[in-house]
């Protein structure tokens, strides 16, 4: 019952989260005008609007002209559902959980957004980083890495409110600098920009919900996930022939040989580093018991 009710909400807040990943990028209001068809502009009744179910009555058209509605809408009212009864699973009925779906909403906004037109909007990333901070007072992100540091300072550790923004606080840097230290490294190394200011931002954020013990997980399960797939990619694109129009024109033109200019390309795809960042903090999110575990038997 509670599960069904959690994945419930999950399928409305999902059908929200399509508005805010639509709408964010291109700078307009997530509260008006209405829904309506991004081709003939009518408005959609409310029981066109049902989650995931009005998508499949309406064939995946538009009611009024036809034109055909991404399946992307009802994916991510699923899994928002899913994501929602995640968080109950791992945390039960208790204030800490709402947290939690606060921040899945957030992430699956920044994974798509970033996965779709590589943005990771400083609304989403400042308005997550406000409500990171303002819950740390009450649902803060302690871990054992934040403990030892504020060990050394007895009057931050008195009282569990100052404790919680605190790790919070820490959290956020650790995750901004370490991500701006490897921007700088790869920039001077390749001599060319890795990643933007929004990523850099977005660990802000997640530093505020995560402290620094997930936050460095999720930089390093993030950049791996990204770095796995990103050099299968450039090979994939390299075999399956991307770009070789362009390649054979400037090879014609004296600029190097086809396969040489094609590699070159290849490797330049611009990943969305943010995607996989935000794959990575669900990820420690869901196994962060899992993770104290094996962090408790490792210092053991
Ligand atoms: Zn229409």
């Amino acid at each position: 019952m509670v599960i069904a009710l959690f994945f419930l909400f999950g399928l409305i807040i999902g059908s929200f989260l399509n508005v805010c990943i639509t709408r964010i990028p291109e700078g307009l209001s997530i509260v008006s005008p209405g829904s309506r068809c991004p081709q003939c502009e009518t408005p959609i009744k409310a029981y066109d609007n049902v989650p995931v179910l009005a998508w499949l009555w309406l064939r995946g058209k538009c009611r009024a002209c036809g034109h055909p509605i991404s399946s992307m809408y009802p994916a991510i009212e699923l899994l928002t559902g899913f994501l929602f009864v995640a968080c109950f699973l791992t945390f039960g009925l208790q204030p800490e959980t709402f947290k939690w779906l606060f921040f899945v909403s957030l992430m699956v906004i920044l994974i798509v957004t970033d996965f779709r037109a590589r943005i990771l909007p400083d609304a989403v990333n400042f308005f997550g980083f406000g409500l990171g901070l303002a819950l740390s007072v009450r649902l803060g992100p302690i871990d054992p890495a934040c403990l030892r540091i504020v060990d050394r300072f007895p009057i931050l550790a008195r009282n569990p409110s100052i404790l919680g923004v605190t790790c919070a606080v820490l959290g956020a840097a650790a995750g901004s600098l370490l991500l701006l230290a490897a921007a700088t490294l790869y920039k001077l190394v390749r001599g060319r920009e890795g990643m933007g200011m929004g990523d850099v931002k977005m660990m802000l954020m997640v530093g505020t919900f995560l402290g620094i013990q997930g936050t460095f997980l999720t930089l390093l399960f993030g950049t791996l996930l990204g770095s796995i797939v990103g050099l299968l990619l450039v090979v994939v694109l390299f075999l399956t022939g991307w770009k070789s129009k362009v390649a054979e024109r400037a090879s014609r033109k004296g600029l190097g040989s086809v396969s040489g200019l094609r590699w070159t390309i290849s490797s330049r795809y611009q990943l969305p580093l943010g995607t996989f960042l935000g794959i990575a903090a669900l990820l420690v999110v869901f196994f962060s018991r899992w993770i104290d575990m094996q962090a408790y038997r490792f210092m053991r």
